[in-house]
């Protein structure tokens, strides 16, 4: 029996060699592998036809320049990305990420994740992930525009219905969608209304795309409580960031019977201990497109904490929104020592490993964001169903297609965790099932 951990260091090892700088793509890759030991025990055919190494290997990576005009003339020059991870489950899908941060690393620590997500949804899903170091901040809508045009003038080649399906990620919402399929359509002179998700459902987008991220997360932490006899109701609650993901996690947990007392962006925290008031926070962050610190301006009794950490407001129930490792060992102690009984994750890999010992070790219910905040990918693939048959769905039929969807992946994730003799370990589970169901037609399909 050759010594499976011994073959799991050794392939990460590989995989720091070959990927040098790249630390969030370690990460995420040390993350999962490290979870599939006892699958390689069970399954050691996978290890046969190195079914980790060749995951752990884009199928494609695409890098380019992206040159446009700011509203002064003056000419600049952003760097563009698309790494297509995995096809084995179907066109590769996943969002595009603008943010100045964005760099090869992330794209494909983004992208990796995205290929076990994807497969723990069930839908016929590859893996994929993009953006840009374009920072929209700042830009009017003109700039925005002539940048997402320049973007795609490139991008366009790779991507269609069956081969690459982008969708939206941090700093891309309906307006750089509509710019991006815009331009896609005037390229390729064809109105594939599959090959982009996340459309405005003007013209082709899916009800409940909008609010499927968040709204996916509150159901699954739902799912989660429930699971240990609890529910949301009466619970306080505290989510960060205050973009997409957010603003409607804070919604369903509201409707769910929970209150969020504080939310955030890059540059402070907002604690509202009233509860936050999402009809202001709508209006400032979607409408207005405003910094939340603007929120103690309407409600007077709440406080904006500029630079601080959100996680030192007490909660029970803690939802992180914005970013990857916004979360540490740290900030993990201080919830646990505040009472945090329970952690969803909205953000992809918010919380860094330290972290999540922490919570694993205090018997948190975690939900990473592989199974927790797979809710969005989920309905943009009911966004492709539609767009394939030419139907548009109510906005009520889609939202239960979304829970059911959201309690099938937490018990896929529930009991495989208990199948392999770890109860309650959500990463775990995520990490099985997700890797199980890419490994079967990576083996039928031979070697390629
Ligand atoms: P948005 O751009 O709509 O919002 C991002 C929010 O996070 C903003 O409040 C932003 O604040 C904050 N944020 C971003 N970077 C940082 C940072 N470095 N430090 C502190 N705060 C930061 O993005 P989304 O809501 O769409 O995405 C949020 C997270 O959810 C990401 O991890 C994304 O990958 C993940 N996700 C998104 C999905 C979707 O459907 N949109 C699907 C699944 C996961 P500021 O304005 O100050 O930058």
């Amino acid at each position: 029996m050759p010594n499976v951990a011994a073959q799991i260091e050794r392939i990460y090892r590989d995989v720091v060699h070959r990927n040098p700088g790249e630390l969030e793509f370690h990460q995420a890759v040390k993350e999962v592998i490290e979870s599939l030991v006892p699958v390689l025990r069970k399954h050691p055919h996978y290890a046969e036809h190195r079914i980790i190494e060749r995951i752990c290997e884009p199928e494609r990576q695409i890098i380019f320049r992206v040159p446009w005009q700011d509203d002064a003339g003056q000419v600049q020059i952003n760097r563009g990305f698309r790494v297509q991870f995995n096809s084995a489950l179907g066109p590769y899908k996943g969002g595009l990420r603008f943010h100045p941060s964005v760099y090869l690393g992330i794209v494909k620590f983004l992208g990796f994740e995205q290929i076990f997500k994807n497969a723990v949804t069930g839908m016929p899903i590859g893996g994929a992930k993009g953006g840009s170091d374009f920072d929209p901040k700042g830009r009017s809508d003109g700039e925005v525009m002539r940048f997402c045009q320049s973007f795609m003038t490139e991008l366009h080649r790779h991507i269609g219905e069956y081969t690459d399906v982008p969708a939206g990620d941090i700093g891309v919402g309906a307006r750089e969608i509509g710019y991006l399929f815009g331009q896609y359509k005037r390229l390729t002179n064809r109105y594939e209304s599959a090959t982009l998700t996340g459309k405005s459902p003007t013209w082709g987008g899916a009800l409940v795309r909008r609010e499927a991220t968040g709204y996916g997360v509150a159901f699954f932490l739902d799912e989660m409580l429930q699971a240990r006899g609890e529910s949301l109701d009466g619970k306080t609650c505290v989510v960060s960031g205050s973009g997409n993901v957010a603003v409607y996690a804070i919604e369903k947990i509201h409707e769910l019977g929970g209150k969020v007392v504080a939310c955030s962006d890059s540059d402070g925290v907002i604690h509202h201990k009233a509860g936050i008031d999402l009809d202001t926070l709508k209006q400032l962050k979607e409408v207005e497109r405003r910094r939340i610190k603007d929120y103690v301006d309407i409600h007077r009794d709440a406080e904006y904490h500029p630079g601080a950490c959100i996680w030192h407001v007490p909660c029970d129930v803690a939802v992180p929104c914005a970013t990857q490792n916004e979360l540490d060992g740290e900030a993990a102690k201080r919830l646990v020592a505040n009472g945090c009984r329970a952690v969803a994750e909205g953000a992809n890999m918010p919380t860094n490993p330290e972290g999540i010992k922490v919570f694993q070790d205090a018997g948190v219910a975690y939900g990473p964001g592989k199974a927790a905040n797979a809710g969005g990918v989920s309905t943009s693939a009911l966004e492709m169903q539609q767009n394939a048959s030419r139907d548009a769905w109510s906005f009520d039929f889609t939202e239960r297609r979304l829970r059911e969807i959201m309690k099938e992946i937490h018990r896929s994730c529930y009991e495989t965790a208990e199948e392999y003799g770890s109860p309650g370990n959500y990463v775990l589970g995520a990490n099985i099932v997700g890797f199980t169901r890419v490994a079967e037609p990576m083996v039928a399909f031979g070697v390629i």
